[in-house]
């Protein structure tokens, strides 16, 4: 999707030196980004059915309540340690330098439910594996992941091997 490609803003050294960030505030400015973005993985997810829809803390509940929308799923917010008030399931995984974690309510996701991840880069894979084994533990099936952007030469869908992988535009 070059369209979109070009309403993404690349902000070299940032958060830190070496680091070229893919900044989506751009896209989601634009008065067409947001809708074709949507559109884009309504298509690319034509006929499958999905009973909910995780967006990943933050950028992923940008987009993840409106394919929830288009999917008529419910939507569900992974999200960093200490922030959800009921029982939660929490997951840990590997950062280049020490761990983190994410957690999800754990009625979030019924044992059966199909579900789609959501977040808007996906650069190692880490985050998104880690999404994956709470929905799992729920009982849940990953029927889906889709990113805004993907990036390509970190190979992260290497670690989501044998699910469904959708992404927008890659570099
Ligand atoms: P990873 O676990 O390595 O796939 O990292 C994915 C998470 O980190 C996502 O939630 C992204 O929002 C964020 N992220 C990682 N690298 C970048 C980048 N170069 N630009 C923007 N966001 C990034």
């Amino acid at each position: 999707m070059d369209c979109l490609k070009e309403l993404i803003r690349e902000v070299p050294d940032f958060p830190k030196p070496g680091i070229n960030f893919y900044d989506i505030t751009t896209l989601l400015k634009h008065p067409g980004g947001l809708r074709t973005t949507i559109d884009e993985f309504a298509r690319l997810f034509h006929g499958r059915v999905f009973d909910k829809v995780v967006g990943i803390e933050s950028r992923g509940f940008l987009f993840g309540p409106q394919l929830a929308y288009a999917f008529h799923a419910g939507f569900v917010p992974v999200r960093k340690p200490g922030k959800l008030p009921a029982d939660a399931v929490s997951e840990e995984y590997a950062l280049e330098y020490g761990t983190d974690e994410l957690q999800m309510h754990r009625d979030a996701v019924e044992k059966g439910e199909r579900v789609l991840i959501v977040d808007d880069v996906i650069a190692t894979g880490g985050t998104a594996e880690a999404t994956a084994r709470l929905v799992e533990s729920c009982g849940g099936t990953v029927a889906g992941f889709g990113f805004v952007v993907e990036l390509g030469f970190l190979n992260g869908r290497g670690r989501l091997e044998g699910y469904p992988v959708e992404s927008l535009v890659r570099y």
